[in-house]
């Protein structure tokens, strides 16, 4: 058993390969997220930026146009328009003061004739501008031309300290609608200033809003502004030129240290723009808290994702080697699992076990093999009828089995056997007995069935023995005790004497004939009989075996012979011997007057049919199928006066065989039975081994290597090359010829293919091989086409190929697993202790055989009761007790040394009887005049490599 140790998975990389599967992503995304806010909060900033543009613009629009309607509507009052008419300067001045008391913004307003002198002012105290002219001013020509308000950019004051403001001017018409002058109003833009300064968060350091006009100078501003401060302020930059243009701008300022955004929007309906600085560390500072934020933040999940991800690397690495170990045990237990269900399969016994429901848990191959059930996996997990309903029909009693399992079923803790004919004539013992856990709660029922046929008929030959014995040898020892008593005991007239003698004589024949009977069928069986095969002419040979039933009136006979019999060979003395036994019981079992027949005829050109046929008892139907077995007789009121051995048609049988023919029995009870032996012309000696296996082996002597494949060219190649790795195969193409070789003579190797063409697979011969002690040492080599190497080496394979391979390797494996070929043993006995020398010395050296040696009979006997040899080397004459002739019989009288080859080698001449005998102990003789080396190696290598078996 190989301990399956699984060393564990290293945890180390798979803990930083997953750290870095999890962080890698995370970082990423992180960045990602960074990068992304960074950019929609610049966008948000500079959107903030223009959008404070674009309010303080929006705030210079309202204001200005809330001046400009103001002005438009001073300059429709009627009493300034008389005024200006009449050039009246007190009332216009009037007016003016008004004008301004109700407008806080304008601080001067004054008036000019159409050709631009001023004649009328307010306040009074700037009374130089009186007589002014300003026709070549900007607003006096921007409000002629436009011939109405008029919004003048920004200008300085003659007034110190200078400063620029604003105007408003507008023509005054008089009440014919005939232009009288112009109003100007002057604005230093206070109230705008203020407006701008909350718009424009000018608490702010670097911030600030200016207002320019269409010329590009800074009417005014708020905060503190990067535009220059100087009065003329015209626009340097592309920023204010595109807005007042009409387009919003933003522009990236440096100056110095700092950065700005400067944001340019223009003024609708002036002309002017708005100038808007904004520090750009105020805008981006919360930007980069923000992105500082999410860094952090970034790395906290990095750190939390890190720990998670390496609990989850050490988690994932624990179970991963958790999951390597416990498949290392699965995979043991499976190895077990195949282990045990071998050993249950292999089981000859049937095994089976069902639960308390009656479900069928488990069921052994064997169980299958003894009802046919191929498919025993098939019923496992199914109720138990279900395989009663495939045995119910083939058994003789059904009645019987149910009822005891039926017991069974209902008894929880009843233990049972009960036995159960098969209608093919099987008998199968059933014993069932409940099945415990260790804690004693019931987990089912077994079911054991053991087929008992061969039991019953050795029980019955037993019975038949018996009873045979007690009543043919009481019968005759009966007669003889009785009449050489009265022989003993009475004076006897002569003819008496006589007539009791004959009957002594006649039931010792009897008694005799019985014992040769039985003697004979033994030796016949052990096939220890030599048949001298010889060519018969059957009409002759017929007419002589009748000769001894011919003329009796009590049972005429006619031999009806076909015209064109061939030439048959047959042992002529055992085939007297069948005839013999056919006629007597021909005549037995016939009435008085009854005529048997004898015929004979060719049988499909190879064979010979011989025919005996009575008109007597005949035999029911139910004693043919053991007619032919031994001490088996037909029990009936009207034969039980026919005497009888039974043993008479089993040697029939034997005799039969063993020409390589057959004989089979065709009765009608009450008209007469026919007896019908078929002998081929030429006949095969088959030996009693042989003839018990169920497919014909070709070639008996001992392999190297048996091939069981039922591939005929691929076994053909593989004998190809193992002939050239100097290895003897020989090939089966089923599993039970393959069993049936080895049992005869065991092969040092098998390569099996597991598909073979018998009813049985290479697993099953597997299982067989490896439960059998004498060929479980036998290494086996699987070679199929289908991947199992795990239950092939659990069933104890040595190897397994998968098809197709390479023959180098499969050369290469049966070299690596062929054990040593044991060496023959030899032992010589001869009490010339020179020539034994030159035996032994020959066997080792030439033979490599192992041997052993012993100067007398008894001595021999004695060590091979200590351990049998493969061949005995044996002289005749020995001293002491025991000579070459006893130490033979001795042999062939123990069924365990019967078949060992002898070989006697002898200085005696031979006479006839002698010669016979030896024959007849299945010895080889050489004479030691013809001894040489060579010759006795000849003879002792043809002995070892020959079967067990007669000579
Ligand atoms: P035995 O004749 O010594 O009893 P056999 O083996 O020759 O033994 O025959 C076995 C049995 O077969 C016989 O006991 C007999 O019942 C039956 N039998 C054999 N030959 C015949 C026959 N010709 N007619 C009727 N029964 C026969």
């Amino acid at each position: 058993m190989t301990a399956n140790h699984t060393a564990p998975p290293r945890r180390a990389p798979i803990v930083a390969a997953i750290l870095a599967l999890v962080l890698l992503p995370v970082a990423v995304m992180i960045l990602f997220a960074v990068v992304t806010a960074r950019k929609a909060l610049t966008a948000q900033i500079f959107e903030t930026a223009t959008s404070e543009g674009r309010g303080a613009a929006l705030s210079v629009a309202e204001d200005l146009q809330g001046k400009r309607e103001t002005v438009a509507l001073v300059t429709t009052r009627r009493l300034l328009r008389i005024g200006a008419a009449r050039r009246d300067r007190a009332e216009v001045e009037r007016h003016l003061r008004e004008v301004l008391a109700s407008v806080p913004d304008f601080e001067r307003a004054f008036v000019a004739d159409p050709a631009g002198t001023l004649w009328a002012h307010h306040p009074a105290s700037d009374e130089s501008v009186v007589g002014r002219n300003f026709a070549d001013r900007e607003w006096y020509r921007g409000v002629t031309v436009q011939n109405g308000t008029y919004v003048t950019g920004a200008y300085e004051r003659a007034a110190r300290p200078v400063r620029l403001v604003h105007a408003f001017a507008a023509p005054i018409y008089d009440l014919d609608n005939r232009l009288a002058a112009y109003l100007v109003v002057q604005d230093a833009g206070a109230r705008l200033g203020e407006r701008l300064a909350r718009l424009s968060r000018t608490d702010q350091p670097g911030r600030g809003t200016a207002v320019v006009d269409h010329n590009g100078r800074r009417v005014f501003h708020v905060g503190t502004p990067g535009i220059p401060a100087e009065i003329d302020l015209r626009p340097r930059d592309e920023c204010v030129r595109s807005a007042l243009h009409g387009h919003e701008t933003v522009q990236r300022l440096t100056q110095g240290d700092e950065e700005f955004l400067i944001v340019c929007t223009p003024v609708p309906d002036s002309g002017w723009a708005t100038v808007t600085r904004l520090p750009l560390s105020v805008v981006l500072d919360p930007v980069q808290a923000i992105a500082g934020q999410l860094a952090g933040g970034g790395l906290v999940l990095l750190a939390v994702a890190g720990v998670l991800g390496m609990y989850w690397a050490r988690t994932f690495a624990r179970n991963r080697e958790l999951l390597a170990r416990t498949t290392a045990l699965n995979r043991k237990i499976e190895t077990q699992r195949e282990r045990y269900w071998s050993l249950l399969d292999s089981s000859a016994d049937g095994l089976a076990l069902a639960d308390g429901e009656r479900t069928l848990l488990y069921m052994n191959r064997g169980f299958g093999r003894f009802f046919g059930i191929e498919d025993v996996e098939a019923l496992v997990g199914k109720p138990v009828n279900a395989f009663r309903e495939r045995l119910v029909p083939l058994l003789e009693e059904p009645e019987k089995y149910l009822q005891a399992m039926e017991y069974l079923w209902s008894h929880a803790d009843a233990t049972s056997d009960f036995e159960v004919t098969l209608k093919d004539g099987r008998a199968i013992h059933f014993y069932s007995h409940p099945v415990r856990a260790a804690d004693g709660a019931l987990l089912g029922r077994s079911l054991v069935c053991r087929d008992l046929t061969r039991e019953r008929e050795v029980e019955r030959i037993k019975n038949e023995f018996v009873a045979t014995v007690s009543h043919e040898l009481r019968t005759p020892l009966a007669s003889l005790l009785g009449f050489s008593e009265l022989m003993l005991t009475r004076e006897l007239p002569d003819d008496k004497r006589r007539q009791f003698l004959e009957l002594i004589h006649n039931e010792s024949k009897r008694l005799n004939e019985l014992i040769n009977d039985f003697l004979d069928l033994q030796r016949v069986e052990a096939g220890r009989v030599s048949y001298r095969f010889e060519p018969l002419e059957a009409g002759e040979f017929l007419r002589e075996a009748t000769a001894l039933y011919a003329n009796r009136p009590s049972h005429p006979l006619r031999l009806d012979l076909a015209p064109d019999l061939p030439p048959f060979a047959a042992d002529r003395n055992r085939l007297m011997q069948v005839m013999h036994n056919l006629l007597s019981n021909a005549v037995k079992f016939s009435p008085r007057g009854g005529e048997i027949a004898i015929a004979a005829r060719p049988a499909g050109g190879e064979a010979i049919e011989i025919a005996v046929s009575d008109r007597g008892l005949g035999i029911p139907p139910e004693a043919m199928p053991g007619l032919f077995g031994k001490f088996y007789r037909v029990d009936s009121s009207d034969r039980r006066a026919i005497g009888g051995t039974g043993l008479g048609l089993a040697l029939c049988k034997e005799i039969a065989e063993a020409h390589g023919g057959t004989i089979r029995a065709e009765s009608v009870p009450g008209a007469g039975s026919t007896f019908r032996l078929t002998l081929p012309l030429k006949p095969r000696r088959i030996a009693p081994a042989e003839r018990r296996r169920t497919a014909p082996v070709t070639d008996n002597a001992p392999h190297d290597v048996l091939i069981v494949e039922d591939d005929n060219s691929f076994a053909a190649l593989v004998q190809e090359h193992l002939a050239e790795a100097g290895l003897t195969a020989r090939t089966e193409p089923t599993a039970e010829g393959a069993l049936a070789a080895l049992r005869a003579s065991p092969a040092r190797m098998v390569l099996l293919d597991i598909h073979l063409a018998g009813s049985l697979d290479g697993w099953d011969l597997l299982i067989t091989i490896k439960a059998d002690p004498k060929l479980a040492g036998i290494p086996v080599i699987i070679t199929t086409v289908t991947d199992r190497r795990e239950r092939g080496l659990a069933l104890g394979a040595s190897d397994y190929l998968v098809k197709p391979f390479p023959m180098t390797d499969l050369i290469g494996r049966v070299r690596r697993f062929l054990p040593e070929a044991e060496p023959a043993r030899v032992l010589v006995v001869d009490d010339d202790a020179g020539f034994r020398t030159a035996v032994v010395e020959t066997l080792r050296h030439e033979l490599h055989c192992v041997t052993d040696e012993a100067d007398n009979g008894t001595r021999a006997l004695e060590k091979i009761s200590q351990r049998i040899p493969d061949l005995v080397v044996l002289d005749l004459l020995m001293p002491g007790a025991a000579d070459g002739f006893a130490v033979l019989d001795a042999l062939r009288a123990r069924a365990e040394t019967a078949h060992v080859p002898v070989l006697v080698v002898t200085g005696k001449t031979l006479t006839a009887d002698e010669k016979a005998r030896l024959r007849h102990g299945m010895a080889r003789v050489l004479a030691k005049t013809e001894y040489s080396r060579q010759h006795l190696s000849e003879l002792v290598r043809e002995l070892l490599g020959a079967t067990a078996g007669p000579a």
